[in-house]
């Protein structure tokens, strides 16, 4: 109490409280929607947002881009692994937790990228947020560049190393440029960025952004999460089908996403390798993967080395979605990946269509809100894949133009 007897005491409960309330104001309340996958049959999968038992939903939003997530090799080889050495790893990578599985899985990688050597990190926001903090903390004065739509975890990375960040406009070389050459030439330069931005669908020029590395002597460190598995002759991603893996000094990516499990990794020359294994915290101090889950990836990423027929069928359902949803008169982001979006422009709208399309549709796509992406450009993300059927895509277009018009929103242009 104070002297006039009023309570001044902080009232955590009322704090908290109002921060969720801020949320619901804005309309960019999360809520997550409580699902199980059917094996052998993804897309399809149950939902147990009703009352009277679980629905069958279509997923249209799952980042498990090629359906490794149920493929037969990879089941086998999980099993498999959980009958032979048990459940989980036991220990950190330095402790007890360094099994014959993390070490393959790493050749794999190192080799995915033609890349010396690979680390392995628990996911793929982990060997951002880890190896950026680090790196930057290693190299005395290192000014990063940025691009303002990298992914939080590479954002995270940056602000932990606690060093200078530039950010440069998206895929805007010469803006890049302009901030590399406004820096003192000793000083250490990294520039950070993604090859598929999964939420714009669009894909950086990653030759153009290293030939301005090689004339202002700066590394590159490349997040090609959105592309692994699903680029390039070997699934190496776009630096592979561009040829330029070589030219990058550091490759990232998920375990995740294409590759259908969990995990994330860095591929680079064995000294860098060396050094985020030695130095960064997130790497260090953390139990390593379940070798369950690394035996699951490694059949994975062996599987896509060499099978291109899920590539080809996303490719082909993506156009051909991107195509349905155009004629339509939907107003579809038509970019070059394999990434499906539609802008609404409104957190509000965004999470009534996606409402509707649940339950009265069985159509299951997430609502993209801020801080996911920028206020005002709020999104539906489809990510169609090989298992994804034109009966299904009809279905959606059809429900899509429906709810287009009962809420009489915007077509395109
Ligand atoms: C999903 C994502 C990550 C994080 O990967 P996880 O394995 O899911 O932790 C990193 N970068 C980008 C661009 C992503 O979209």
């Amino acid at each position: 109490m104070s002297s006039d007897g009023t309570d001044v005491r902080v009232d955590y409960t009322r704090v908290f409280t109002q921060a969720i309330d801020r949320l619901h104001a804005e309309g960019r309340y999360r809520v997550f929607i409580d699902i199980l996958r059917n094996k052998g049959m993804f897309p399809n999968a149950r939902c147990f947002a009703g009352h009277n038992g679980p629905k069958p939903i279509t997923v249209w939003c799952s980042n498990d881009y090629l359906a490794m997530g149920q493929h037969p090799k990879v089941i086998e080889a999980m099993e498999e692994a959980l009958h032979d050495v048990g459940a989980g790893s036991g220990g950190t990578r330095n402790i007890g937790g360094n099994t014959h599985y993390h070490i393959d899985l790493e050749h794999e990688l190192a080799d995915l990228h033609g890349k010396e050597s690979a680390l392995l990190f628990t996911s793929g926001y982990v060997s951002n947020e880890a190896t950026l903090s680090t790196l930057a903390k290693i190299l005395p004065g290192c000014v990063i560049f940025s691009d303002e739509l990298n992914h939080a975890s590479m954002i995270a990375g940056i602000r932990n190393s606690g060093c200078e960040k530039r950010i440069f406009r998206h895929n805007d070389l010469a803006h890049l440029e302009e901030l590399l050459a406004a820096e003192d030439p000793s000083v250490p330069k990294l520039i950070a960025f993604e090859s598929v931005y999964s939420m714009e669908a669009d894909i950086a020029p990653i030759a153009a952004i290293c030939d301005l590395a090689d004339k202002y002597n700066a590394l590159t460190y490349l997040d090609e999460v959105h592309a692994v598995g699903m680029y390039g002759a070997r699934g190496g991603g776009i630096s592979e089908q561009e040829g330029v893996a070589d030219r990058l000094t550091i490759i990232e990516g998920t375990l995740g996403k294409a590759f259908g499990v969990m995990g994330g990794y860095i591929a680079a020359d064995q000294t860098i390798v060396d050094v985020i294994r030695s130095y960064a915290p997130g790497f260090i101090f953390t139990t390593s993967l379940s070798p369950v889950l690394v035996a699951g990836v490694l059949a994975s990423v062996r599987h896509l080395k060499s099978s291109s027929v899920e590539r080809e069928g996303q490719q082909a359902s993506a156009t051909l979605l991107k195509t349905m949803l155009d004629d339509a008169g939907l107003p579809v982001m038509m970019g070059d990946t394999h990434i499906v979006p539609i802008m609404v422009g409104d957190p509000v709208k965004a999470k009534r269509i996606s409402d509707i399309l649940l339950a009265e549709y069985g159509v299951y796509v997430q609502p993209i809100n801020y801080p996911t992406v920028p206020r005002g450009s709020e999104r539906l993300r489809f990510t169609p894949g090989p298992s994804h059927t034109p009966v299904m895509m009809r279905e959606l277009t059809d429900a899509l133009v429906e709810i287009w018009s009962r809420l009489e929103l915007r077509k395109a242009a």
